[in-house]
């Protein structure tokens, strides 16, 4: 094919993007020299970007294009965004200057960059390095929140084309993504893109999974179609008949929700009767949105019986999100719980599109009820403000009340507080005030009389208790939830630390004085070695605390006059470990060879998780007990690589395996007369399969039993599980983690 043509159809291409993302940008456009300065960037990055490619061979401007058109498109952002993120990989890319960019642009569009810029390295994953840059990322978000919904969008389109990149790429990629992006993007109220992100994270971390549930949801839609058609009819019908304008429609859950209630409830595809939600979305202006909703919500109780537990009303008090939503569970025709979301169109977009959204209907909406989101943000700098734990310490912290669902508690006055869930008495104090967290003692709630550690209840009425004697022990880090509680006792109780380092200080200047040793450098190297410890500060620490006795350090003397023993005093290697990770990488070009390198490099299998082979696994390189093989669906896989990408390596199986592997089956099924004896039939003489443990609990006539056996790889486990299945009165065998405590026990 002529090379020129090909450009020619390229440059085509490019111009029809363009198009495109100036189309849907009109639609927030307010005048007619936005739509030039967006076409000065588009030009500019065009230019900036001309010699570059993206690891699928497409010209890279694709990339700003396409992040510039989620922006536009699924967030909302206007301009000055679109703007932004066509520019967003210019400075840190391409010779193009801040400097330039501010004069054609000016100072917004330019400190956007700035703060891109900074967060772009997000893709080198080293050390802490990679937690910085999110703490980075948030300071951003503090500044201007456009940062961070740019950021987004630019992650949602690589998570997009994520196929083109190298296995182990995509793998850390996607864990960060389910790690730190999704959970952002929930609580940014972006519901569209956190799903989104979460399944394309399982496309790449569990393809087959991800593949057999698609395939499932298409395979079960029509029945389920019907069904909905049939369930919704009579509501429809009503809503016309009293006059209330909106829509019904059914919404299939997302993949990664499916995959989810599989892997915690223990319970195949089959088995999930809530695949799909009914959502209402009713037409109602602004002032008459609550009565409208709960009127839909008294025909949707007419037709159908609620669930009077699950009832939840995010209209009369959003989440913290700003998400509003009247949800109610009713029971079906056919002996089926459905649950059903009833909203009116401006909840809904705000639910989809989140922070943009919301922005653009804030001022109509009513003044009196204080932004749930700014609300959070505020909270957002407090943290920045009084943290200095470690970074990845920092990431983790935030990463938990990301996630968390809320709970609403009063203060004696009776204002409302918001608190993650789980939120005890103590983080209550410390959310009023540091002082007054670091004195309670207890607290009166609804007039009773609890300690500090009591978990809060939604509508709880708290009045905290306080002495001038108390103060903050280690103890309390495990009643409280809350990153501002956790930071606030820390630093009480390094303040502490440090006052009884001072005194070990001198404590230990004195017994030398006494011992006749001169206290040098080399002296207290030596020491640090004898008591195994990392610093002179926790050597000072731990004579303070009287953990290292006046006997102690007679011993510490005695063996430094006997000569022969002096090389156990050398200070140990710190950079040894930096160098065994070194080694390990720079051999493995390519993967470590589970099954063959055994002999040259130090491994096991990860205990958490049993990997077999056949699984989708990775190394990872522990401090002492040399690397790890874990499988990629590990409960601790996300975590690791997304906080020690740098030490991570690639695994695989080799093809013939001699060794046998463990792993576990647990099998439910209904008792009767002879099942074990079947079972263990099964498994030991019908496959030769080598069993290492059974365990059967049976209840009222229900048959529980976990076994642990050694199998070669994946198909002879999968093989063996079929087996299982067809003996009779089996209903269920799956796989488990053998650290998992069955809840029998
Ligand atoms: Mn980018």
């Amino acid at each position: 094919m002529d090379s020129q043509l090909d450009l020619v159809a390229e440059n085509k291409e490019i111009v029809r993007r363009y198009r495109k993302l100036l189309k849907c940008a009109r639609t927030q456009i307010k005048e007619k020299e936005d739509e030039k300065q967006i076409r000065k960037a588009f030009e500019i990055a065009l230019d900036a970007h001309k010699d570059m490619r993206r690891k699928s061979g497409e010209p890279y401007i694709y990339h700003p294009i396409a992040v510039a058109q989620i922006c536009a498109e699924e967030i909302g952002l206007g301009t000055t965004s679109v703007i932004s993120a066509l520019l967003h990989d210019t400075v840190e890319d391409t010779d193009l200057e801040l400097s330039s960019i501010e004069k054609v642009f000016g100072p917004k569009v330019s400190r956007i960059i700035d703060g891109l810029t900074k967060i772009s390295g997000v893709f080198q994953y080293g050390s802490s390095q990679q937690a910085e840059n999110f703490r980075k990322m948030l300071l951003t978000l503090t500044d201007d929140v456009r940062v961070i919904l740019i950021k987004l969008a630019d992650r949602l389109h690589n998570m997009r084309t994520l196929e083109s990149m190298s296995r182990t790429s995509q793998l850390k990629i996607a864990s960060e993504t389910i790690y730190l992006y999704a959970p952002l993007a929930h609580r940014l109220g972006l519901y569209a893109m956190k799903t989104e992100l979460e399944d394309l994270y399982l496309k790449y971390a569990e393809p087959d999974m991800y593949d057999e549930i698609k395939t499932k949801i298409n395979q079960t839609k029509a029945a389920r179609n019907k069904f909905i058609k049939e369930f919704i009819a009579p509501i429809e019908e009503e809503l016309k008949r009293q006059s209330l304008p909106g829509k019904v429609i059914g919404r299939p859950k997302s993949i990664y929700s499916i995959y989810n209630k599989i892997k915690k409830n223990k319970v195949a595809f089959e088995e999930i009767y809530d695949l799909f939600a009914i959502r209402l979305i009713l037409d109602a202006d602004i002032d008459h949105e609550k009565s409208a909703c709960w009127q839909a919500y008294s025909i949707v109780t007419d037709f159908y019986t609620p669930n009077t537990t699950r009832l939840r009303d995010w209209i009369s008090t959003p989440k913290g999100n700003g998400y509003e939503s009247l949800h109610v569970t009713v029971m079906s025709g056919i002996g089926q719980w459905v649950e059903v979301q009833i909203r009116t169109t401006r909840m809904d977009e705000i639910a989809e599109k989140g922070f943009a959204a919301h922005w653009k209907y804030k001022e109509s909406t009513a003044s009196h009820r204080e932004n749930g989101l700014e609300l959070w943000i505020n909270k957002v700098r407090e943290m920045l403000a009084n943290n200095d734990s470690s970074a990845v310490d920092f990431v983790n912290d935030f990463r938990n009340n990301l996630f968390a669902e809320e709970v609403y508690v009063f203060t004696p006055k009776g204002d409302l507080r918001i608190l993650p869930n789980g939120s005890t008495a103590l983080d209550f104090a410390f959310d009023i005030h540091s002082h007054v967290g670091a004195s309670c003692i207890g607290a009166k709630v609804n007039t009773k009389l609890v300690p500090i550690s009591y978990k809060l209840s939604n509508g709880d009425q708290i009045e905290i208790l306080t002495s001038t004697k108390q103060k903050p022990n280690e103890d309390w880090l495990k009643f409280v939830v809350t990153s501002k509680a956790t930071n606030k006792i820390k630093e009480a109780l390094r303040e502490e630390k440090k006052l009884i380092a001072a005194e070990g200080k001198e404590m230990l200047e004195r017994k030398m004085r006494t011992m006749r040793l001169d206290l040098n450098e080399e002296l207290l190297l030596q020491m640090r070695s004898f008591f195994d410890l990392k610093s002179n500060y926790e050597l000072y620490y731990r004579i303070g605390k009287k953990l290292i006795s006046v006997n102690d350090l007679k011993r510490f003397r005695d063996l430094k006059q006997e000569k022969h023993n002096l090389n156990k005093l050398a200070p140990r290697d710190t950079k040894q470990f930096e160098r065994e990770i070194k080694q390990v990488r720079n051999k493995e070009s390519d993967s470590l060879l589970i099954g063959e390198d055994m002999d040259k490099i130090d491994y096991t299998l990860a205990k958490c998780c049993g990997p077999i082979p056949g699984d989708q696994v990775f190394g990872f390189v522990t401090i002492n007990e040399g690397i790890k093989i874990h499988r990629t669906t590990c409960p601790n896989a996300v975590e690791l690589m997304s906080n020690y990408g740098y030490r991570i390596i690639k695994a695989k199986w080799t093809s013939q395996s001699e060794i046998a592997f463990l792993a576990g089956l647990r099998i439910t099924g209904t008792d009767r007369m002879g099942l074990v004896n079947d079972v263990t039939k099964v498994i030991s003489s019908e496959l030769k399969v080598n069993m290492r443990s059974i365990t059967i609990e049976t209840n009222e006539g229900v048959f529980e039993g976990d076994i642990l056996l050694f199998v070669h790889d994946t198909s002879q486990l999968e093989g063996l599980i079929k087996k299982l299945k067809s003996v009779k009165g089996i209903i269920g065998v799956s796989r488990f983690n053998f650290d998992y405590k069955p809840n029998h026990a």
